[in-house]
Formats: C-alpha cells, structure tokens, sequence
C-alpha cells in the first residue's frame, strides 16, 4: 500500500531556507547524511555488543558513496540499524529532531545564510542538491523492507521493498545545473571525496567509495 502524506508546515519552512542557500553551503548535505549513517551503525553496534544473537564482524560496518552520473544518481549507504515503518514516518516525515528547527524557534531568521553551515540541518538538507530522494531501508528489528520517497515539496510516500540486509540506502537524483547554480560536483569523486574528508572527521566507520578508474 502507498500512502502520500504531507509534509509539517514547519518542516517546509525550514526547506525553503536550505533549498534557497547560498552555493557554498550546500555541500554540508553530505555532512548530514554521513552523520547519520555512523549514527546509524553506532546503533547496529551497540545492538551486537549486546545481543549474542548478532554477530559481530567489524567489516560488516561501513558506509558507501558510490555516484552514477549517467542517471544523475548520489547513493550513500550505511550498513546500520535501518527503519521500521512506523520509524521511517515518524523520522523522515518531519524534522522536528533536527537541531536548526529548535535554533529557528529561538530565533527570528529572516534567512538561512548563517545557521545552515553550522547546526545540524539533518536529512532534509539533501534537497538542496536533490530533486527527489528516494530511501531504501530494512531495520535490524524486522524482516519487511521500505521504500520512502520524495521531492520535497509535495509531500513523500512509503511502500513495501525488498532489500536483503538490514541498513539504509539513499538515492539522491541531484538537481539539474542552471545558469547561477552547479551541482556537478555531487556527481564528481575526485569533488565528493574532497567533500566526504572535510566532513568525516569524527567518523569512526570506514567511507568506501567506488573510484572509476583514470
Ligand atoms: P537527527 O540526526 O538530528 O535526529 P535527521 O533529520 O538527520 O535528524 O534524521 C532524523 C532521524 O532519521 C534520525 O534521528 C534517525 O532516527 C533517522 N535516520 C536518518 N538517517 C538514517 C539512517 N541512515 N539510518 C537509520 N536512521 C536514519
Ligand atoms: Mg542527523
């Protein structure tokens, strides 16, 4: 069954705020979804460590950039916990968690420019690069397989997938380059690895990323 649902209002104010940032900060979209990809894994680890059941290979926790240019396509995948149904909704389907909502209710901001380098903007930043994001994901807890989907402004679905392993994948279809704008970075390695090394400091998890040979 596919269900459409809207998005909270204030999660779409805080859209346009990202969506309408300057250039430069948009890359910080990676920083996000790493984040949240070791956060992810640091769940699925801790859930081994504490559950015999699980066992635990420390190559089995990774996350993975990989890009496929030809379809316009940024994946970044983590070998985490994953979400449940009921997860998927209630996380991707507001950003009442992510750290800039509290800051904006703080203060009055008339535009992004200033906060968006700097607090946690969280998953919804990838539409600044994106034209729809498309998430595959099975949790650890459960044996069903989702698929969420969005373009960020009308709302997004979720539908029953298939997915062998427990963990998320996250398609991003990156925007078209216009005549101010150029997203062509996030479709290059040699850039996005640029990108992934000024924002993986604290990442304890290795960053794997499929490099086309020159
Ligand atoms: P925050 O990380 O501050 O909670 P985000 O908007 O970045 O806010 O993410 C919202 C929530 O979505 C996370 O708290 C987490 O529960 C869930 N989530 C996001 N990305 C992933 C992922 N790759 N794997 C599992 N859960 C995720
Ligand atoms: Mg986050």
């Amino acid at each position: 069954m596919t269900a459409t649902k809207q998005f909270e209002a204030e999660s779409k104010r805080l859209l346009d705020i990202m969506i309408n940032s300057i250039y430069s900060q948009k890359e910080i979209f990676m920083r996000e979804l790493i984040s949240n990809a070791s956060d992810a894994i640091d769940k699925m680890y801790y859930k081994a460590l504490t559950d015999d059941s699980i066992t635990f290979n420390p190559d089995d926790f990774y996350i993975k950039v990989s890009t496929d240019a030809d379809n316009r396509i940024l994946k970044m995948e983590d070998t985490g916990v994953g979400m449940t149904r009921e997860e998927l909704e209630e996380n991707l389907g507001t950003i009442a968690k992510s750290g800039s909502l509290a800051f904006k209710n703080e203060n009055e901001i008339e535009d992004g420019h200033d906060i968006i380098g700097q607090f946690g903007v969280g998953f919804y930043s990838a539409f600044m690069v994106a034209d729809n994001v498309t998430v595959y994901t099975k949790s650890a807890e459960s044996q069903e397989a989702f698929k969420w989907e969005s373009n960020g402004a009308e709302g997004y679905t979720v539908e029953p997938a298939e997915k062998e392993n427990h963990g998320t994948e996250i398609y991003i279809k990156v925007k078209e380059s216009g005549e101010e704008e150029s997203y062509e970075e996030y479709l290059d390695e040699s850039h996005l690895q640029t990108i992934i090394k000024k924002y993986s400091d604290y990442i304890r998890y290795p960053i794997l990323m499929d490099v086309t040979e020159q």
